[in-house]
């Protein structure tokens, strides 16, 4: 088994294409050397060995060993040095690399081959004891947390680690000599330093740091492998979907160093701006430093070019003005990268006394505004097709431009606490917590929270996740709390400098303001400002955004399935048209009688013990119902509008508090009790199993006539004003053909009266909601009269599993959280369970009736992956929420992509 690649002197063994074996980075950095780009020389383990290691107790394959020391011997003619040599010394980095990446998430371990042995040879070699002695004291701090304790699996409390331990020996260090910072440390004073940590590690750890570069190495190896493994990356894992069988590779890389003097430097950039999305070079860079320390936020980067200087950062020199030359450099390799992999890229580079070097190149994260501007803008400058563009935005990118921002009015006026860099656009309204543990929890509370960070690190990451958005004092726009919010595309704040953080209070003072833990403050994510108090938030506009119309007007061009949505009000339906709305798939008629005067009417009815009672009682909703349906109707014009006839939960109705008992009886002039008793008479177990959808209008004929009166009416009614109404009348919780029958044969007579009575004709279809399993077994048996199926995957999901819509909430959380479930099967559709019986309902409902109008309107139908479903199965339109649209059309046209024959 080849479980080792090489990649140095312009040649690889692997390639791009190779994700899965050598990771993303490993396969980048092998495709970025046979692109002729100066990359360190080094070699890729790969992800086999990882599932080996953990399918093997935690060894590794025999001849792991020699094909590593065969690669060494590759690097060390590579880059003319030797690994252990105490002249010239090769020094080496181990990097973890997954499939997809994240960030932060698992070890890296730098400088390994410095030893007793070897320090001598650099010093001599680099006249620079300063640099060598820095790198040391960085690799034994880097060891000691990643090998020695995360991977042996020690767990401090928080802060006690002996990461933090060390840091506090170096800050104390710093005070007794009256340093400012780590730039006024001599080598003498790192080699004092080393010497403390080695001491310290021993008294916390037991062991000692190793001083043989070959048992370093291996160290590090293990230690990444046995990262895969960790707490956060497990959590990581399961908020992004990632499977466990994955594993991942390790990066064994030759070092080269930024911080070797004024001619070095090291930076992070993205070759097109990943906040707008504009073409512009943009990143950060750090003169005499390392990656980590742009990255970490201990220093405030300086940005890369002129071009994208910000207020904030115009007094910072760039790379472009300081070192011209490899500045033009960098910018043609920018190009080159961008040509070659045909989409944005985040790179990150270092110099090393003016050569420059590439470490690694990816696909940058954006946000969804920025991914949208991309993909349209590359389509354009004919970089990728239209498909590859639709393919390049995510529904949920989409569904980010839709995310709300702070009211402009009131954000005008609000009090500004403190700025920062904008890192993840869009508006968030919290309280403040500090620490990710109290995110989560108030958060499972239902409370809105905003996760005030010093820094974020990959622990911080399930706490972010559950916040509002996120706000910290230090770090660039390419700090973790960047990148991180970015991808989730949440409201994100960082390097906001005037904040001072006590987290042993719970407190900021920010100059005279202090804000407290449970305190509110809103934050404007797009241009990096805090304010205290609560902001309205205003929802979004995405029809202002060109790129946004562009990209929607091609996968409409695309997409197979039309999409309607689900509305039960003429401002809904103008809303739903306005993000694209091809007609209504579900208007809920019960849904209308929530209002105060309406749902009297609607006690009585449900109440009545007479028919007559109820005749009359249903009677008094009429007049409403036809308003309501004219308005719908009308602006819908020329749409389909499918309404569904009364489906009410009668519990949601009937549970009457004392006044409205009393107002209830007054209304219908009988007692209190006998109100109370005839409450008591229609108490069901299951409601949502009980008295409800057709089950209603079969045993009251009179609710359906008097809805199919409204209905007509108000069709009869504008056509004759010349306005082209399609009403779709729809039978809901259908279970077999003899129950859909005989509402049909109401509502067809009631449609002739109507056309009688009006003198005018016009055309209505009527079909039903599949909602039950039976429904879908005899789908064949209903669709003989039904000219539309609807499926009504709420309630299916509920039916077919045998779980309460309403009561799920008591099970799922542990279901998910034990991995019985991946999703939960009311927001995704069931493919495997409710899935099949949907496929068969299709099959067997067009077996009778070819042209069978199908479509979905459970909440379903606007998640991405349920759409994708219903295209593969042939269906005619989803229906889902006004939002939801936008994401519906898109995943729509993803799908048509995706399966085009
Ligand atoms: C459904 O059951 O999927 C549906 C759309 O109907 P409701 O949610 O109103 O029961
Ligand atoms: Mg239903």
């Amino acid at each position: 088994m080849k479980s080792v690649y090489f990649f140095g002197n312009k040649k690889a063994d692997g390639n791009a294409d190779m994700k899965n074996l050598l990771g993303g980075k490993g396969a980048n950095l092998a495709e970025m050397t046979n692109l002729g780009i100066a990359v360190p020389a080094g070699f890729t383990i790969t992800t086999e060995v990882c599932t080996y290691y953990y399918q093997n107790a935690q060894s590794f394959p025999q001849d792991l060993d020699k094909q590593v020391k065969l690669s060494i011997k590759k690097v060390e003619q590579a880059m003319r040095k030797k690994f252990g040599d105490k002249k010239d010394p090769l020094l080496l980095s181990v990097r973890s690399g997954a499939r997809m990446s994240m960030p932060g998430m698992m070890e890296t371990v730098l400088n390994i081959g410095l030893t007793s042995k070897t320090i001598p040879g650099i010093i001599a070699k680099t006249d620079n004891s300063r640099f060598v002695y820095d790198a040391y004291r960085r690799l034994i701090m880097m060891y000691a947390d990643v090998v020695m304790e995360k991977s042996a699996g020690i767990e401090p409390q928080e802060g006690h680690g002996i990461r933090h331990q060390l840091e506090k020996i170096l800050n104390l260090y710093k005070k007794e000599k009256k340093y400012k910072s780590d730039i006024d440390l001599s080598g003498e004073d790192w080699k004092i330093i080393t010497e403390k940590f080695k001491l310290r590690i021993k008294k916390v750890l037991g062991g000692e740091f190793p001083d043989d570069p070959y048992e370093q190495l291996w160290g590090g190896i293990k230690a990444v492998f046995q990262s895969w493994n960790g707490k956060r990356a497990i959590s990581y894992r399961r908020i992004e979907n990632i499977p466990g069988e994955w594993g991942t590779a390790v990066n064994v890389q030759a070092m080269v160093f930024g911080n070797t003097g004024d001619l070095s430097a090291t930076g992070v950039a993205f070759t097109r701006n990943p906040a707008t999305g504009s073409n512009q070079f943009y990143g950060e860079w750090l003169k005499n430093a390392q990656g980590e320390d742009v990255v970490a936020g201990i220093r405030t980067p300086q940005p890369l070019n002129e071009a994208t200087k910000t207020t904030a950062s115009i007094h910072l020199e760039s790379l472009e003005s300081f070192l011209p030359d490899i500045y033009l450099e960098l910018n043609t390799i920018r190009k080159n990268l961008e040509q070659h992999y045909r989409d944005m890229q985040d790179i990150e580079f270092t110099i090393e006394e003016g050569k420059l070097w590439m470490l690694q190149t990816r696909t940058g994260k954006r946000t969804g505004g920025a991914a949208i501007t991309i993909a349209v803008d590359m389509v354009n400058e004919k970089l990728i097709s239209k498909e590859e563009g639709i393919m390049r935005v995510s529904p949920n990118q989409i569904d980010e431009l839709l995310h709300p921002r702070l009211d402009i009015k009131e954000e005008k006026s609000a009090e500004v606490v403190a700025k920062g860099l904008p890192a993840g656009p869009g508006g968030g309204v919290g309280q403040v917590v500090f620490t990710p543990d109290d995110a989560e929890a108030w958060a499972k509370e239902g409370k809105k929270v905003i996760l005030v960070r010093e820094e974020t690190s990959p622990e911080d990451v399930h706490g972010m996740h559950a916040a509002e958005a996120i706000l910290t004092a230090k770090g660039g726009m390419t700090s973790h709390a960047a990148l991180v919010a970015r991808g989730w595309g949440k409201c994100c704040i960082v390097g906001c400098a005037d904040l001072n953080i006590n987290y042993d209070n719970k407190e900021i003072t920010i100059k005279n303001t202090l804000i407290k833990e449970g305190d509110w403050v809103s934050m404007n994510g797009s241009k990096g400002v805090v304010y205290l108090g609560q902001v309205t938030l205003q929802p979004a506009d995405p029809e202002s955004n060109n790129a946004y119309r562009e990209l929607m007007s091609w996968a409409d061009n695309i997409r197979i399935l039309k999409v309607r949505t689900n509305a039960d009000s003429p401002e809904d339906s103008k809303q739903a048209i306005a993000f694209g709305a091809e007609g209504i798939g579900l208007c809920r008629t019960e849904h209308m009688f929530f209002d105060p005067k309406r749902i009297m009417g609607m006690r009585k009815m449900i109440l009545a013990e007479s028919e007559h009672e109820r005749r009359s009682a249903v009677m008094e909703l009429l007049p409403y119902q036809r308003k309501d349906f004219i308005g719908i109707l009308n602006t819908m014009a020329g749409k389909p509008v499918t309404i569904r006839l009364l489906d009410p939960p009668l519990h949601e109705f009937i549970q009457l508090n004392d006044i409205q008992v009393k107002d209830l009886a007054n209304e219908l002039n009988v007692t209190e009790q006998k109100i109370r008793d005839r409450i008591a008479s229609l108490h069901e177990f299951n409601p949502m199993l009980g008295h409800r959808g057709c089950r209603l209008g079969i045993a009251y004929p009179e609710i359906t006539e008097m809805q199919a009166r409204a209905i007509f009416e108000a069709t009869a009614d504008l056509i004759g004003k010349g306005i082209n109404v399609m009403p779709e009348v729809m039978v809901p919780l259908v279970g077999t053909n003899t129950e859909f029958e005989n509402q049909e044969v109401i509502i067809r007579n009631i449609a002739d009266t109507v056309m009688k009575e009006k003198k005018i004709s016009f055309h209505y279809i009527i079909g039903t909601m599949i909602e039950l399993p039976r429904a879908c077994l005899t789908a064949d048996e209903i669709a003989e009269h039904a000219e539309f199926f609807s499926f009504g995957t709420n309630d299916l999901t509920q039916t077919t599993y045998g779980f309460s819509r309403d009561d799920i909430g008591g099970f799922l959380p542990g279901y998910l959280e034990q991995n019985i479930f991946s999703k939960d099967p009311f927001q995704s559709l069931d493919k495997a369970g409710v899935g099949k019986l949907i496929s068969m309902a299709v099959t067997k409902g067009r077996s009778v009736r070819k042209n069978l109008k199908i479509g979905i309107c459970g909440e379903h139908g606007g998640d991405p992956a349920s759409v994708e479903f219903c295209h593969q199965n042939g269906l005619d339109y989803v229906s889902c929420s006004p939002f939801r649209v936008p994401i519906a059309r898109f995943a729509a046209a993803q799908a048509a992509i995706k399966y085009r024959d």
